[in-house]
Formats: C-alpha cells, structure tokens, sequence
C-alpha cells in the first residue's frame, strides 16, 4: 500500500465500556486493541523518515520503528523495541498525554487522524505482559549497592537501569505498596493495578528489592544508607505527594477532602470495595475543583462511588484544562457537569458540616506566568451550590518532609530539590534526585526519563 492509500485509512477507534457499565464499577474503561485492530492501525503509519513522532515523545521511543514491527505482527519484538527507551509501555500507552507529545507531532495530525500511538503502545506493552520474553544475559554484578528512595515512575525506571548495569538495588518506599502515584492515585478504571503490579514484578525478577513501609527521613536517614549500610549511592524519587489548598474560609469543614486523601483511600486502601474496612465519605452532591487529570480521577471516582451528581468547577474554559482530552471526554460522557469559569470563594457549613459552596464566575483577561488567560472574577456574579462533598484537586507540591530525607541538601523556594541538570547529582556528593520532586513537566513519562538519566549519571559516578 503506498502512503497516499494509507492516508485515506479511517483511525481505528478504542473499544470502550457502555457508561452505564462503566460507572457502576472500577473496571478499567479502554478495553485495549484487539491484534486485527492493532495491525490495523499499525497500517496508517506513514513510516515518515524524519518521524516528528519521536520529537513529540520525552524519551524518544522509535515509535515508527515499533510500530512497523506491530505491522509485521512481531508484536515481542515491537515491545522490547520500546523497551530500549521506555521500561513501562502498558503504563505509559494508557496514561501519557499523547496529544501534546507524539501523536500532536504526527504528520497526520494536520489532518486530524494522527495514528493512535498510545493505543498502539499499550497493545504490545500488555502483549509482552502476557508473554514475557526470556529475559536474555544478565550483566555480571558490580557488588555495588544503590539506594533508591521512592518507588514512584521515576524511581522504578532508575532501579530497573541501575540493576541491568549490573549494581545491588533497594528501593524504599514509605507506603505498604510500591508504585507510587501509579498505584494510590491513578484510579483502576485508567490503569489497573494488576498492569503496574506486572511492571514491578519483571523489576523484582531482575533482582531488584524493594523495602516497603520505610520512610527515609524518619525510619532511616540518607546518611545512615550512605554511611554504616554500605550504600554507594542514592537517587531520590519522593514524588510531589503534599496537596495545595485554596486557602477560602469553610475549607477545614468536615465534608471537604484533598483530591490526594479521596484518591488513595479509593485506590490504594480500596474504600470502594466493601470487603476493605477504610472509610471514605460517599457525597450525594459533589463538587470537585481543578482542570488537571486529578481532578477528573476524582470526578470519575465520586461517580463510581454513587453519587447523584459530580460538578466540577474550573475557573479558565476547556481549552486550558491541562487534563488528557480522553479523560475529560470520559468524565463528560459519565455525567460530570462541568461548570467552566467559576472559582469557589467559601465553603459554608450546617451543624457543622459542609453544606453549600459559594462560587463567583470568572472571564479570561491577559496571559499570567503560565502563558494561559488569567481568570478574572466577574463582579455581582455569586451564586451559592448545595453539596455535601468537595474535593480540591488544584495541584500538589513536594512534601516538607523531604528535607529530612537529607538535611542540608539545597532546594528551592518551592521544596523542589536543586540538581545538576546534566547529572541530576544534588548539593550531596553522591545524592541523585528525580521526578516530580525537581519539578518539570510533572507528568509519568518525564518521571521515567529523569529515572533513566539519573540511573545512567549513577553508573558513571560508580565508575569514575
Ligand atoms: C491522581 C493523579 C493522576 C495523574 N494522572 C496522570 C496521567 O494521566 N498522565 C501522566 O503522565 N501523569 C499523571 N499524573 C502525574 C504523575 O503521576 C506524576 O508526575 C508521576 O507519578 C511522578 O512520579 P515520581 O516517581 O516522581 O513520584 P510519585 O509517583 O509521586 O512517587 C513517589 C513515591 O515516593 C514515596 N516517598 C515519598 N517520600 C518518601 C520517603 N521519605 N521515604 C520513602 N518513600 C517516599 C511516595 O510514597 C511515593 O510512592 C497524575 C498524578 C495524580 C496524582
């Protein structure tokens, strides 16, 4: 077939889970592609020379080159194809917010038909899932051990690079589960813990340890692992866990939940299952405030958990929701009612409970530090909305707490650890930091690239 009848092929859309189905549950939604669809699919690649694809993507995945072996039906070969740049393709192929990165570069994308590469992607990532190639040599060890702290994107990628190398690796992880924000913040009908938990285990298999339930800073300090534990090295991957607030008055009322506590008494602690005893309100009427993928989990989940109506409040237009454009779809299609341009300005309370929200309506005026319109409020314009839930989802930042994790080590003004941009070596010799807890794009795939740099800036300083 050549490329101008390949361009006249229609995109092959994902299998998705009737709304009704959908919300009654956790299921996962994106039922995946079928081998037929994928091959499909795989056939409207343009095989571009140049591949503006991989331009699009942060850790530069040979994206035509994968997907012509999908093509050619190698799906093995098209993951570990992947592999090279990327250790998690099922995690990445449903999460990444493709239409910003690889597929807004695809030249079909002027068209409006980009090929759907994350779909692509998680169809061979689960193939290699369900069957996992041998795994082939093993490269001999360096009886050097390396401290990972946090078990996070960016902390899983270093620890799978630092292993292959050859070097002894722990990751400690603060929680009883690894996975980080993959596992108590993403919700299973997005990214099914059975998918993470398959990525960590070909982790363990390469040798890998993973310390559970131990918080660096309090159960044992980077000098202690760098000092009488023998470790050589450490890369920290803490994550942004803190969430920020609004800061209007009502918001300490019982009623009113971080976006982070809903999630991960949802996800990790399982609320929603009934043989699980962790308790989390279930809101008749609720409002969850933000535009990013958290606050669209949240909406999603408030939903599932039965709800009679979910409104989410968000003080710019959809243009500048910085959410994946399926999520919001989704959240739409499922019943959320989205109340653009209006900001809460107090929570109000009965019986000393919350008991309504009162909003003011905004409108776009100049662009702010962001480069988005700033919302300006609209004067006269309040009016007041019963519920008896909020979840504010308006971001997160690092946790005070890390600067126990090492003390003296240099940070911002925002708690992001200061690193050499090349290295990603903090002001501590030896100490390496990556992820959300540097700051950046604060997206999955971002974290990885920083854990794959961070464990190659290792090797070396191992080596010199
Ligand atoms: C609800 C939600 C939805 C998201 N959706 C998307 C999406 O669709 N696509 C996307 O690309 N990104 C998404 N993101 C952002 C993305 O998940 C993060 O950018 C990414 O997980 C950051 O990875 P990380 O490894 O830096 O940190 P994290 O994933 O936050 O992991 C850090 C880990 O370190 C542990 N830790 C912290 N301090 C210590 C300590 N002192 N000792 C031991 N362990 C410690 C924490 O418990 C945690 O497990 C979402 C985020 C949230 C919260």
């Amino acid at each position: 077939m050549d490329a101008k009848e390949r361009m006249k092929l229609e995109p092959v859309p994902m299998r998705e889970r009737d709304v009704s189905e959908r919300v009654a549950g956790f299921e996962e939604v994106n039922r995946g592609y079928s081998e037929q669809e994928a091959r499909a699919e795989a056939e409207r690649c343009l095989q571009c020379k140049k591949a503006p694809c991989r331009e699009g993507c942060p850790v530069d995945v040979d994206i035509p080159g994968f997907i012509c072996l999908v093509c050619e039906g190698r799906y093995a070969e098209a993951g570990l194809k992947i592999k090279e740049s990327n250790a998690f393709p099922a995690i990445c192929g449903r999460v990444c917010p493709q239409e910003r990165q690889c597929q807004a570069t695809c030249v079909l994308s002027k068209q409006g038909k980009p090929i759907n590469i994350g779909y692509l992607e998680r169809f061979v990532g689960d193939y290699l899932i369900e069957y996992p190639p041998e795994q082939v040599g093993s490269t001999a060890p360096t009886g050097k051990k390396v401290a990972v702290v946090g078990s996070g994107p960016a902390g899983l990628a270093a620890a799978g690079d630092l292993a292959k190398a050859g070097h002894q690796v722990t990751v400690f992880e603060a929680l009883h589960e690894p996975g980080g924000v993959l596992i108590y913040g993403i919700p299973e009908f997005r990214l099914p813990n059975l998918t993470v938990g398959h990525e960590i285990q070909a982790l363990l298999e390469m040798g890998v340890q993973v310390r559970t339930n131990t918080i660096i800073g309090r159960t044992l300090t980077v000098p202690e692992l760098l000092g009488v534990i023998g470790f050589k090295a450490v890369f920290l991957a803490l994550g942004a866990g803190a969430p920020i607030f609004l800061g209007i008055e009502g918001e300490n009322l019982p009623g009113v939940f971080s976006a982070n506590e809903f999630l991960t008494r949802v996800n990790l602690m399982r609320a929603f299952r009934d043989d699980y005893d962790t308790p989390v309100q279930r809101g008749r009427n609720v409002v969850v405030i933000g535009g990013g993928n958290v606050a669209m989990d949240s909406c999603r989940s408030a939903l599932r958990l039965g709800a009679d109506s979910v409104t989410l409040l968000y003080r710019r237009t959809r243009a500048e929701m910085p959410a994946r454009i399926e999520e919001v779809r989704h959240a739409e299609e499922e019943g959320v009612d989205f109340q653009l341009l209006v900001a809460p300005t107090r929570f109000l309370g009965r019986d000393g409970r919350l008991a309504a929200v009162e909003c003011l309506r905004m409108e776009l005026g100049e662009p702010d530090e962001s480069g988005r319109r700033r919302p300006v409020p609209l004067e006269g314009s309040e009016f007041t909305v019963e519920i008896d839930q909020a979840i504010v989802a308006v971001g997160a930042r690092v946790n005070p707490s890390a600067r126990l994790v090492m003390p003296g080590m240099s940070q911002d003004e925002r708690g992001h650890i200061i690193v050499d941009p090349e290295t990603l070596m903090t002001s501590v010799e030896g100490v390496f930091a990556g992820g959300d807890v540097i700051g950046g794009e604060e997206t999955v795939i971002e974290a990885l690239s920083h854990g794959r740099r961070a464990a190659r800036a290792i090797d070396e300083y191992l080596n010199s």
